[in-house]
């Protein structure tokens, strides 16, 4: 791994008696781009605002660019941040607010006009140089809220929800733009988000936080596909869980819905024939009805189907559980009808058993 840029070492926050992040540790690379994703109220944005010292932490220490930070002020900190809401100066030009940070860093006025230029130029809104925030959209605002962060050339930029407040057209579009700047330009970046599709689409790693802790940090496909805990399985995608008993634990052997199926070797490690166990399936590991190559089939009943357009989701009614799945459309032949019978197959080594 490349050298660390930033380095968050066992912080921790507590608001009075309530402790919002606890143990906080991350090393983030130098250029990378982090997520940090998870429900409303799990300290994401309190640990944001502590890396760039809006808050205090009570325990633990920051370091950016091998620089100890913890007791510096933001404007000591070189770094950039966006925020959710638009916080352009209304009465200031797109020009003038992006110049801002410039100002009050004494850049001369030919360097600052030429930073604007340039600025423009990534933020693709060259021309609007004149208006007024009144005079923008939401997606131009929030790209000009950009240009006026990255125009100091920070060496660390803080992205705090930036688009959530946007329409969901604009926030995809927004989406691949920042993460094309943010390459161009190989700034060390954070991004806070609850938006499971935002962090899995832009990040290079995703720390994925519950109470105040990072349950899991790893890249998107390892976030996905090896949950770590029944709350990252759950939070990031669409889960759909079967429940189980275990019949044979050295042999990894299970029962769902009377069929038995075995398990990865060491699946079932810690439990005991007769208990009960969650075992879930990503929607996209299961197909309607029997297909060769998949080792493991439930009988159930189509219990709703919903056309996407591209895809046809299909929900199957397995036992007690509903099982979600998704079909491409066809249009030479009809969908699935409502309270069918039908088989789903899957791979047992496609099965994550939930702890
Ligand atoms: P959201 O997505 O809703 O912004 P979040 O994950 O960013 O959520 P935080 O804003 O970091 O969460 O808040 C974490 C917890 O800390 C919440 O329970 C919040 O009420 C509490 N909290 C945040 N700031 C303060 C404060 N200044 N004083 C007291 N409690 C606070």
């Amino acid at each position: 791994m490349s050298e660390t840029f930033l380095s968050i070492q066992g912080v921790r926050k507590a608001f009075g008696a309530t402790t919002v992040v606890k143990d906080f540790i991350l090393d983030v690379a130098r250029g990378e781009f982090v997520s940090f994703l998870g429900p409303s109220g799990c300290g994401k944005t309190t640990m944001l605002r502590m890396v760039a010292g809006f808050e205090e932490p009570s325990a633990g220490s920051i370091m950016i660019g091998g620089r100890d930070v913890t007791n510096l002020k933001p404007n000591q900190r070189n770094i950039g941040m966006v925020f959710q809401a638009y916080a352009l100066f209304p009465n200031l030009t797109v020009a003038q607010n992006i110049a801002f940070g410039l100002k009050v860093a004494g850049v001369s006025r030919a360097e600052s006009d030429e930073r604007v230029r340039e600025m423009l130029a990534i933020i693709k809104l060259e021309g609007f140089e004149g208006r007024y925030p009144y005079q923008l959209s939401g997606g131009q605002q929030q790209r000009v809220a950009l240009a006026r962060a990255l125009a100091p050339r920070p060496k660390l930029l803080l992205l705090d929800e930036p688009l959530s407040a946007l329409d969901a057209k604009v926030r995809v579009s927004l989406r691949e733009e920042i993460r094309l700047i943010q390459k161009k330009l190989d700034i060390t970046t954070i991004f806070v988000t609850h938006d499971q599709e935002e962090a899995l689409s832009m990040s290079d790693r995703i720390v994925v936080m519950y109470d105040g802790r990072a349950e899991q940090v790893g890249t998107p496909f390892d976030i996905y596909n090896r949950p770590a805990t029944r709350f990252v399985a759950n939070f990031v995608g669409t889960l759909n869980v079967l429940d189980g008993t275990v019949k044979d634990p050295a042999r990894a052997v299970v029962h769902v819905d009377g069929r038995e199926i075995t398990l990865r070797n060491g699946a079932l490690n810690g439990t005991r024939a007769g208990d009960a166990l969650s075992l879930a399936l990503r929607p996209e590991a299961i197909v309607l009805g029997r297909q060769e190559g998949r080792d493991s089939s439930l009988v159930g009943e189509i219990a709703d189907v919903s056309f996407l357009g591209s895809v046809i989701r299909v929900k199957v009614g397995v036992g007690k559980s509903a099982v979600s799945l998704d079909t491409f459309n066809n249009p030479a032949s009809p969908p699935p009808v409502i309270g069918e019978k039908t088989e789903i197959s899957f791979s047992s080594g496609d099965l994550l058993v939930l702890h």
